[in-house]
């Protein structure tokens, strides 16, 4: 479990992350290791640590 802000562009804080995660108005609290890119032009379909990013990052 990790937090973090909500402008850090990794896969963590992206609105095309499936993961379980906690959002409120400052952070995100991460609840698993990885998740899945569901943005086509993204990593689409590929699992991915909360720490990855691309340049199709978007803020939730
Ligand atoms: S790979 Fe890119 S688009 Fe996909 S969840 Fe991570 S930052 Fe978002």
């Amino acid at each position: 479990m990790k937090m973090y802000f909500q402008n850090e562009k990794v896969c963590a804080s992206c609105k095309y992350y499936e993961t379980r995660r906690i959002i409120n108005s400052s952070c995100i609290e991460v609840l698993e290791m990885m998740g899945r890119c569901s943005y086509k032009d993204g990593f689409f379909n590929m699992n991915t640590f909360n720490m990855s990013t691309c340049p199709s990052w978007k803020r939730l």
